[in-house]
């Protein structure tokens, strides 16, 4: 039974045991839902906002649930990460996004992101697995960025910045993703192999209306130029918003105001009117 600690007394908690019984089967059936065909890519686009063109897509995986419906990465990305069952997931995000890069590339998408999580940073042979990817579907390392959070470097950020010469090597891009959020150390900026800066949306989805988030993005992104980093906005969910990135001089932007999150054939469909 569950158990909570409570002004030193255990007092049996139903919501607990609940969460803990629905976070076990989620996790056996998460271990199934790879082979039962039941996760699906989904791409969201990146415009390069002087220009107005699609310049790349955010790979965000879903889980589309025989009886829950479609599951929000947020409900099972954390226990993949506890469990390490993400590394699983990355491989097979990379490889979907690989299997599509000629068509992509095709419609002007010439690259594609894809999360990697710190189980992934920690992994000594990533390299070499997705050197194994990209060989499978004649892909290419530059049509990659691989988005890294700040805290998942700062686990283990020997081991980390290891990690990311060997991709930097190959090829990839890499971009700092929800820019901002973690760990104040700017330091390793100057040290890695970076190539974008991501401002987190919670600075982004409001700065028209709040003047200090405005002036959080404007300042990344003169950090990021004065580095010279591509700087991405996410969270642009109306005109104003993405007008104001235009006045800062943000490089990319990535929101609601262009798309959400779709299936490839839409998003395909979308990329095909967005450039008409
Ligand atoms: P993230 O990497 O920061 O991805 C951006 C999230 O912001 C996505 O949520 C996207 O749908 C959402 N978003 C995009 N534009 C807007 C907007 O204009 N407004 C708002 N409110 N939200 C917007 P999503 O797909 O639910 O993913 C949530 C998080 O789950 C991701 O955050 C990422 O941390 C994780 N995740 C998703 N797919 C993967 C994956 O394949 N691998 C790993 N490791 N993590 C993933
Ligand atoms: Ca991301
Ligand atoms: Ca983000
Ligand atoms: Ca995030």
């Amino acid at each position: 039974a569950a158990k909570r600690r409570t002004a030193g007394a255990q007092v049996y908690d139903p919501a607990v045991d609940t969460a803990s019984a629905l976070n076990l089967s989620l996790l056996s059936e998460l271990r199934r839902a790879v082979d039962n065909h039941e996760l699906r890519l989904y791409l969201q686009p990146k415009i390069a906002i002087q220009t107005g063109s699609v310049c790349g897509a955010e790979a965000l995986v879903r889980w589309q649930h025989p009886t829950r419906g479609l599951v929000p990465p947020m409900q099972f990305i954390p226990f993949a990460e506890q469990t390490g069952f993400i590394r699983q997931l990355t491989l097979w995000m990379f490889e979907q996004a690989a299997a599509q890069q000629v068509a992509l590339a095709v419609l002007g998408v010439r690259r594609v992101s894809v999360n990697l999580s710190t189980r992934d940073l920690l992994d000594l042979e990533l390299p070499e697995k997705l050197d194994a990817i990209l060989r499978r579907h004649r892909a290419l390392a530059d049509g990659f960025c691989l988005e890294i959070t700040e805290s998942a470097i700062m686990d283990d950020p020997q081991r980390a910045e290891s990690t990311l010469n060997r991709l930097a090597e190959r090829g990839y891009k890499l971009s700092i993703d929800d820019f901002g959020t973690g760990y104040s150390s700017l330091a390793y900026l100057k040290k890695l192999p970076v190539n974008e800066l991501k401002i987190d949306k919670s600075f982004v989805m409001a700065m028209e209306k709040d003047a200090g988030d405005a002036k959080i993005v404007r300042s990344t992104i003169d950090l990021a130029h004065n580095l010279g980093l591509t700087v991405v906005a996410e969270g642009v969910e109306n005109a104003a918003v993405l007008a104001l990135l235009h006045e800062l001089q943000c490089d990319e932007g990535q929101g609601y105001h262009m798309s959400k999150p779709l299936p490839i054939d839409d998003f395909c469909d979308w990329v095909a009117r967005w450039q008409a």
